[in-house]
């Protein structure tokens, strides 16, 4: 599978493997999480939003169990960022339990991303309603994992105060 994905993190410099690659290093350092459809759905999470890759061809690769967590974590396409952040909140109950947590990692690792390489032109208005709307989400699949769940409180006791 050719891999074609954008080109970096936030800061547009720090390549794009080295986010999946911290989820991983969460789920298992601090999760304790070994199920291998978790990590690889976690290394695999951004995939269908970031690269020019499709389901079924991630279905191919990694079967339908892994392509369908993705699925799970992947914002559905054309919808504005408003739109996007609302069906995140209102889906979450919905998600899988490995979907889960993914999602605990991922939102632990991006609002701590925010806070130790922040984004060019992040103001602290703008970081601080992106760890607003995460606490939402994170707020409706609470009772997945206490470790997770903790890390995720630590890295929202960051929230810039705008
Ligand atoms: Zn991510």
């Amino acid at each position: 599978m050719a891999l074609v994905c954008d080109t970096g993190m936030w800061d547009r410099e720090t390549p794009a493997i080295n986010h999946p690659i911290r989820l991983l290093q969460l789920l298992v350092d601090v999760g304790g999480v070994t199920d291998p459809l978790v990590l690889a759905a976690a290394a695999l999470h951004d995939v269908l939003e970031d690269c020019e890759v499709g389901f079924p061809e991630l279905e191919a690769q990694f079967g339908t169990e892994v392509a369908g967590v993705v699925f799970e974590l992947s914002d559905p396409p054309h919808l504005d960022k408003m739109a996007m952040r609302a069906w995140a909140v209102e889906t979450a109950p919905r998600l899988s339990l490995p979907a889960r947590l993914v999602k605990l990692a991922d939102k632990t690792v991006n609002l701590n991303d925010l806070i130790d390489w922040p984004p060019a032109g992040w103001s602290d208005v703008r970081k601080a309603s992106y760890f607003d709307w995460s606490a939402e989400v994170i707020a409706r699949i609470r009772g997945t994992h206490d470790a997770l769940e903790l890390a995720f409180d630590a890295a929202y006791s960051r929230r810039p105060i705008p």
